[in-house]
């Protein structure tokens, strides 16, 4: 088991871009294939729940062979990353 760890990157939960790319050799040709999360977005991801990346085989697609591929991936973290620039700080008013 293989665990990979992104930051959301935009729109919140509902599409949850992350930026993981997942990258695995084609089962029949091993060329290398990748799933991007940053691209294909998750919709209300929790954590405990699967959902599937897809990836599609351009060479075995030009042979002729089947050529696109299921793999079922567990959400295991939820995570936000912040970002602030200390020196940027104001006095609110009050
Ligand atoms: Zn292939």
């Amino acid at each position: 088991m293989k665990r990979v760890e992104g930051t959301i990157c935009a729109e919140g939960p509902k599409r949850c871009y992350v930026d993981i790319v997942i990258k695995l050799p084609c089962p029949e040709c091993g060329s290398e294939l990748g799933h991007d999360f940053n691209g294909s977005y998750l919709s209300h991801p929790e954590v405990g729940d699967e959902c599937n990346a897809n990836f599609y085989c351009e060479k075995c697609d030009e042979d002729g062979k089947p050529c696109e591929y299921n793999l079922v991936v567990k959400i295991t973290k939820y995570a936000i990353e912040l970002e602030y620039d200390e020196t940027s700080l104001k006095h609110d008013g009050f």
